[in-house]
C-alpha cells in the first residue's frame, strides 16, 4: 500500500515507522531483524531501508595500499524485500542519484515492482566520503528531481530507451527530503524550498523532514510550504540523540542547529547511558509536540539501533 493511502486511513492518528541502514557487507540480516523485532508491537506500516553509496576502500597487497571502490552496506531492495515478506509491512527503499546510472535505477525499479514494492524515497545523495561536493555520477542525475521525473515517467511506462509498455505499469510513491533549516550546499531556505517545490510539481508524494531539535522550525518549514499551496504529508523525521559526540557531529554534518537546553543537559551527563536518556526523553517531548501538532506520521532514524526508539515508542504509541 501507499504512504499516502496509509496516512489517509489513519484519519488523522499519528503512525509510528523507522529507517533501518543496511548492515555491512559479510555480517548477517539477524542483527537487523534483532533490532527490528522489538519496534513491531507500535505497528509500522512502513520500514525506510537506506542505501549508502561508494566509498573508497585501501586494501593492502604487497607492502603497498590499492585503493578501491566498494558499495560496503549493499542490499538495500533485498532487504526491503526480506522485511517485507517477514513482518507483512510496506518497505520503502531509498534511491539514490550519487553512485547510480539511470538505466541502474531503471533495473532497480524494476526489481521494485517485480517485488511488490510501492513505495520508494527519490534521494540525490551526499557526496562520495573524500570529495567535497556531490559529483554527479556519468549517465546518472545531478539532482534528486531528475530522479522524481524518471519515476513518474516508469509510472507512465515510459522507459529509458523510448519503449512505452503500459500493460503492467509501476505506480510508485515518491517521497523526497526536506530540510527545515535548509540543506547544507543551498544558498538561502527560500532557494531550497522552490527546489523543493520543483521536486512536488514533478510528482512527488509526500516529504520526510532532515533531523531537527527544534519543533518551531519544523512547524515554519511546514507554513512555508502550506503557502506555497502545497498539501502533501510532511513527515517529520526524528533523530535521539545517542552519544556527546552527536553535540559536535551533527551539526557538522547537517549544519542544523541544537537548542542550548539540550546541550546543557548531554554536556552534563556523567556517562553515555545518561546521554541516550536525555535523547530519548528530549526526542519523546519533541514527538508529543508534533502529535498534538497534528503531524500525520513520527518517522525516527534508528540508526541500526532499536532499544532507545522502543524507549520512545513506548512513551507515545
Ligand atoms: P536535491 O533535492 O537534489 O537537493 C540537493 C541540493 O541541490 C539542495 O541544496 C538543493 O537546494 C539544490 N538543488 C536542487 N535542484 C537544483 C537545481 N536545479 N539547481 C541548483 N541547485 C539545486 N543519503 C544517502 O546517501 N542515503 C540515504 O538513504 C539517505 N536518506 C535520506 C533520508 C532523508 C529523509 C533525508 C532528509 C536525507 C537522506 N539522505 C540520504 C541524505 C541526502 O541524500 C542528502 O541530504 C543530499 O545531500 C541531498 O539530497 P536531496 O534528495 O535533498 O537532493
Amino acid at each position: 500500500m501507499k504512504i499516502t493511502d496509509h496516512i489517509k486511513q489513519a484519519s488523522g492518528k499519528t503512525l509510528f515507522s523507522f529507517e533501518l541502514i543496511p548492515p555491512r557487507k559479510g555480517k548477517s540480516i539477524q542483527e537487523l531483524y534483532n533490532n527490528i523485532d522489538p519496534l513491531m508491537e507500535f505497528k509500522p506500516p512502513f520500514i525506510d531501508v537506506t542505501t549508502s553509496r561508494e566509498e573508497f576502500v585501501y586494501i593492502e597487497k604487497d607492502g603497498l595500499l590499492d585503493k578501491k571502490v566498494t558499495r560496503m552496506r549493499p542490499g538495500t531492495i533485498g532487504i526491503c524485500a526480506s522485511i517485507k515478506h517477514k513482518y507483512n509491512v510496506d518497505t520503502v527503499p531509498h534511491v539514490l542519484c550519487g553512485g547510480f546510472t539511470k538505466e541502474e535505477t531503471e533495473y532497480m525499479l524494476v526489481d521494485c515492482h517485480y517485488l511488490g514494492i510501492h513505495n520508494l524515497m527519490a534521494l540525490r545523495g551526499d557526496a562520495m566520503r573524500e570529495e567535497q561536493y556531490f559529483k554527479p555520477t556519468p549517465g546518472g542525475h545531478e539532482y534528486a528531481l531528475g530522479l522524481v521525473e524518471q519515476v513518474v515517467e516508469m509510472n507512465k511506462g515510459h522507459y529509458l530507451n523510448g519503449m512505452v509498455e503500459t500493460s503492467d505499469c509501476s505506480d510508485f510513491c515518491i517521497g523526497v527530503a526536506g530540510y527545515p533549516e535548509k540543506h547544507l550546499e543551498a544558498p538561502s531556505l527560500k532557494t531550497d524550498l522552490k527546489r523543493l517545490i520543483q521536486k512536488v510539481e514533478a510528482g512527488a508524494d509526500y516529504v520526510v523532514t532532515q533531523m531537527f531539535f527544534d519543533n518551531k522550525k519544523y512547524f515554519e518549514f511546514v507554513d512555508l510550504v502550506r503557502a506555497e499551496g502545497i498539501d502533501i504529508p510532511i513527515i517529520p523525521g526524528i533523530k535521539p540523540i545517542a552519544v556527546k559526540r552527536h553535540l559536535q557531529l551533527l551539526p557538522q554534518v547537517f549544519k542544523i542547529d541544537l537548542p542550548q537546553e539540550l546541550i546543557e543537559s548531554v554536556e552534563s551527563c556523567k556517562s553515555n547511558t545518561d546521554v541516550r536518556q536525555v535523547g530519548i526523553e528530549w526526542a519523546i517531548q519533541q514527538s508529543k509536540e508534533l502529535m498534538e501538532g497534528g503531524v500525520p506520521v513520527l518517522h525516527y532514524y534508528s540508526m541500526g539501533k532499536s532499544d532507545n526508539v522502543k524507549a520512545i515508542a513506548s512513551a507515545l504509541f
